[in-house]
């Protein structure tokens, strides 16, 4: 049987757009589809329907995706933790790295990104609650990356990314959200190419977007349970 994602992507492309109205907010944010641990049938089903972005967070199992798609123009987004001996294949692979979040890290990939093509577009990812979140780093942490990738020419600082812990109250998803968001706002001015506050997954996007979110990050209520 063909897998036929039509369904889940309506539903979620009306959810980002009723968020979007209700918060009044000036932008809609861009789908990426978090297309970890789910079989390349489903990426196909939504590449058919028009999805380009896409988000994996394990190095080998994407590569082999993308082997799959061949010359299909995806762009690649790599969103989980970042390991250093793996810098190299994710700076020849992919067009986003989302999860940046130490200083030696960003200067591997600066290092490692092919000549041959363009800058590798960067999220830093900050921590928000103070919880004992493993990823993401602490605020002077990402002032201090932000400011080495401007002597960088092999890097795009684009923009933030975050992980909230998760909560089932709206008011709590704000509030972390809004750390990002500040964050954002006052780094944009000196950084003018920081265009995107990555920040919503499935149990929480309505709360990112009423807090400024330019990407949601969408799987399960796109792609179905993962394997
Ligand atoms: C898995 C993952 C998502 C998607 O989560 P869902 O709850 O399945 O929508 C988003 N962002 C990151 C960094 C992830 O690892």
């Amino acid at each position: 049987m063909k897998t036929d994602l039509s369904g889940s992507l309506q539903t979620v492309i009306a959810r980002i757009e009723q968020a979007v109205q209700q918060a009044a907010a000036a932008t809609t944010p861009r789908l990426l589809a978090v297309s970890k641990k789910q079989p390349v049938e489903r990426l196909q089903s939504l590449y058919g329907l028009g999805q380009r972005h896409f988000g994996e967070s394990y190095v080998q199992e994407a590569l082999a995706k993308m082997a799959q798609f061949g010359s299909a123009e995806i762009v690649w987004h790599f969103i989980g933790p970042v390991q250093s001996n793996k810098t190299k294949q994710l700076a020849a692979h992919f067009d986003w790295v989302q999860s940046v979040d130490r200083m030696k890290i960003l200067r591997r990939l600066n290092d490692q990104r092919p000549a041959d093509l363009p800058p590798l577009n960067v999220l830093l990812q900050l921590k928000v609650g103070d919880e004992d979140s493993k990823s993401g780093a602490q605020v002077a942490d990402v002032l201090s990356m932000a400011d080495a990738a401007k002597g960088m020419s092999r890097i795009k600082l684009r923009g933030l990314m975050c992980i909230p812990p998760p909560s089932d109250q709206l008011a709590t998803q704000r509030a972390y959200f809004n750390q990002a968001h500040q964050l954002f706002d006052s780094m944009r001015q000196k950084y003018p190419d920081m265009d995107t506050l990555s920040m919503g997954m499935s149990g929480d996007l309505e709360a990112a977007i009423m807090e400024g979110s330019t990407m949601v990050r969408i799987g399960t209520d796109l792609m179905g349970r993962r394997d």
